[in-house]
């Protein structure tokens, strides 16, 4: 090996916790992120609630080990070959190469639909809320997670907001009917509107407008109509992708030798499920690019447990755990101020989702690792 050292493509939470893991491992090596982005690394999650409702303006991620980041310079060529990165006019070698490219907001798809703001970097909440401080309307299109958070924290400012989605309910589809009027409560219980059933054809003269006739006026439009992963640089590679991501085993690496991919981009094998998960989790980048930047530097390591998250919809959290690729039965049951829906596919849970029933959170987890039934009647 030469002391080319470890290379990373991202400063996402997937990119930095490779670096750190790999920096802890192999002191003496060099650790390089380059990155797109224009700031040093930050966290997402708050930019959809605390940032975007003017609470913080800054959300720095916490760095323990160092590492050279290389900002703006968006990553062109990588030669697996000659294990070679070619970014903004330079030549970075590398002896093992972890893409961490996450995955982006893609513009909407209809007339005007360039007019709608995106939401995944720093600099999108900045131009979300700067144009958040002078609208006294806005549409949000699309209601996962993303859009009922951001739908939330600009009727928190105290704007019109309009929450429009294909789904008669939020997220019925991936969560399911009881999930979803409970979803739709939530948005609701800060004042925005939730239209459902509608489907956007264009945006225009200080509207948004659906197949219906119905115009619904915005000063702001709000596109969070999912990602598409950042994997075409891993396809030009020579990288075979899987579902439009990048397939790894347990231990983050790649088909291709001296390759590791993390986070967003990635298809991964969970060692627990035992088979490949698309997961789009804060927690689960940091997982997977910790054990990306361990196995690079040559230790035993693999991405395990139940893959989840927390969503903060106005001042309510919502926590969910699920291997994430679908459900047989589903199940609502009412807890003190809050509630849990239990997921079950062949006996077994496999997941759960709840608010303000932190007990069935951490049950759940249990149960779904071990591939238990849920503690419910899930026939009622
Ligand atoms: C507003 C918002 C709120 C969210 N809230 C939550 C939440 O509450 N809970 C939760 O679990 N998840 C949440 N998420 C999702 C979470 O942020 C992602 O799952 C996570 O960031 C994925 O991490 P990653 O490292 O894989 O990719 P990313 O964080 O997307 O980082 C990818 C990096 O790659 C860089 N890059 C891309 N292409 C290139 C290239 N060609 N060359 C160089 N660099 C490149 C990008 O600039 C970026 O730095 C939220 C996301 C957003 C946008």
């Amino acid at each position: 090996m030469s002391n080319a050292g470890l290379l990373i493509i991202g400063s996402g939470p997937a990119g930095v916790a490779a670096a750190e893991a790999y920096r802890e491992r192999r002191a003496d090596h060099p650790v390089r992120i380059v990155t797109a982005d224009t700031r040093p690394p930050y966290q997402r999650p708050p930019l959809s609630k605390d940032f975007l409702r003017g609470e913080t303006d800054d959300a720095p991620m916490d760095i323990t080990r160092p590492f050279e980041t290389t900002l703006q310079t968006p990553v062109e060529t990588i030669d697996v070959g000659r294990r070679l990165v070619t970014a903004g006019g330079m030549r970075y070698e590398y002896d093992a190469l972890v893409l961490a490219c996450g995955a982006s907001p893609q513009p909407l798809p209809v007339p005007g639909g360039e007019k709608a703001l995106l939401l995944r970097s720093f600099d999108d909440a900045k131009r979300l809320r700067d144009a958040a401080t002078s609208a006294k309307t806005a549409v949000v299109i699309g209601a996962g997670f993303i859009g009922c958070e951001a739908a939330a924290s600009l009727a928190i400012r105290g704007i019109s907001v309009t929450l429009v989605a294909p789904e008669e309910m939020p997220q019925r589809k991936r969560l399911g009917e009881d999930a979803g009027v409970r979803l739709r409560r939530l948005v609701e219980a800060t004042g925005a509107r939730f239209a459902g059933d509608a489907r956007v054809t264009s945006v225009g003269d200080g509207a948004v407008h659906l197949e219906d006739g119905t115009a619904i006026q915005a000063d702001l439009v709000l596109a969070a109509t999912g990602v598409k992963p950042n994997a075409a640089l891993a396809e030009a590679a020579g990288i075979t992708l899987q579902n439009g991501r990048i397939p790894v085993g347990p231990d983050m690496r790649t088909a291709v030798d001296g390759v590791w991919a993390a986070g967003d981009v990635a298809f991964a094998v969970n060692a627990d499920a035992g088979r490949a998960l698309a997961v789009e989790h804060w927690g689960d980048a940091m997982d997977q690019g910790e054990v990306a930047g361990s196995a690079a530097a040559g230790e035993d390591a693999k991405w395990s447990g139940v893959p989840g998250f927390w969503t903060t919809i106005g001042d309510t959290d919502v926590k969910y755990h699920a291997w994430g690729d679908g459900y047989g039965r589903s199940r609502l049951i009412e807890r003190d101020g809050g509630f849990t829906v239990w997921y079950e596919s062949d006996g077994a849970t496999v997941g759960v989702l709840t608010c303000n029933a932190d007990d069935d959170y951490e049950t759940g987890e249990e149960l779904i690792t071990a591939g238990k039934p849920p503690p419910v009647d899930m026939s009622k």
